[in-house]
């Protein structure tokens, strides 16, 4: 095979077992982060990221020149894949099945860094139950020109929504300008469902206080609003990873906090690389996985229909 016919590197550096070809290459020029510097990120923080990524479906935005060159969101494997980067066969609801990326460990993570990626991007769902979210998230994006203290805001106006109806869920720094509320659920509704319920209650809030939501994607009426961007809970789409690094200048993260926490943030894009590794995790404990069920279905609608009138 080729591969023997090519001479050893001597530039390329180990990290996790992988040889990270042109490891002092910029990838962030305005913070002087290196492709090394990302593939020891990522092996550092394995720990944290692969509870909430290994064994999900992927899509990978890689830049193999850095955030200066082309982007490329990908979610089947190229050329030159090693297989540290996971191939697995996810049904297609049409019948057939298709061949998709995962990554399970931390030289899967580095993996993927020496083909270019710098984002990571899960399904809310498992390889093993690909009908059954295991999250649904809301994805709250503000108007340009609105201050990241409306999007807090909102990120509390929907925990405390959710939580009337017995739901718990966390909030995420997306890293860019909005914030993640993520909902943990049991894996026993389907899609559909799940899809409902989110768009029932980005409906909701929309319609209860329409000079601050909007819950559909027309530009026009998000006008110092805030989306409530629903429309990714389906099977197939995906969300940021937590502690994924963001493919913006400052190579911010995307971080997950306690409610306590997002209280004092300023920003989306508040973290670092160096912040991110440095924050306490041990502390944050995540809400158990909330149940779906055909009763929290009708209550929302009830809901719904009553505040219409
Ligand atoms: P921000 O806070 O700046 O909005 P974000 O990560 O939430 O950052 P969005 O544009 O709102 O960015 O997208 C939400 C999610 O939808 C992304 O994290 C990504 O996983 C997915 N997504 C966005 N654009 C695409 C695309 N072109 N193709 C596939 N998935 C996408
Ligand atoms: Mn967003
Ligand atoms: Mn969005």
């Amino acid at each position: 095979p080729t591969e023997q016919l090519e001479k050893p590197d001597p530039s390329r550096i180990d990290v996790a077992g992988v040889g990270i070809s042109h490891p002092r290459r910029v990838i962030f020029p305005a913070v002087k982060v290196t492709k090394l510097d990302l593939a020891r990120y990522y092996h550092d923080m394995a720990d944290r990221i692969l509870p909430h990524l290994a064994d999900r479906p992927l899509s990978l935005v890689r830049l193999p020149e850095g955030i200066e060159g082309e982007r490329f969101f990908q979610k089947h494997a190229g050329k030159g894949f090693p297989d540290a980067i996971r191939r697995i066969r996810v049904p297609d609801p049409d019948g057939g099945d298709d061949e998709l990326l995962t990554v399970t460990d931390a030289r899967g993570l580095v993996a993927a860094v020496q083909m270019g990626t710098v984002e990571f991007h899960p399904w809310g769902a498992k390889r093993d139950k690909p009908d059954r979210p295991e999250r649904l998230v809301f994805d709250l994006d503000p108007d340009e020109g609105l201050g990241f203290a409306a999007v807090r805001d909102a990120a509390f106006e929907l925990r405390n929504k959710l939580q009337a109806l017995g739901l718990a869920a966390w909030p995420m720094l997306s890293g860019g300008k909005g914030v993640h509320v993520i909902l943990p659920l049991r894996r026993t509704a389907s899609w559909e469902t799940a899809r409902l319920f989110a768009q029932l209650f980005a409906t909701l809030m929309a319609e209860t206080v329409p000079d601050r939501y909007v819950a559909t994607m027309s530009k026009r009426r998000r006008k110092d609003r805030i989306f409530i961007d629903w429309l990714r809970n389906d099977r197939g789409s995906t969300a940021i990873a937590p502690f994924s690094v963001r493919a913006r200048p400052n190579a911010s993260v995307a971080v997950p906090l306690s409610w306590d926490e997002l209280k004092k943030q300023k920003r989306a894009d508040a973290f670092g690389m160096d912040a991110a590794r440095e924050r306490g995790w041990d502390d944050l404990r995540l809400p158990a996985p909330n149940a779906l069920n055909q009763t929290l279905l009708k209550r929302l609608a009830a809901l719904v229909e009553r505040d219409k009138d």
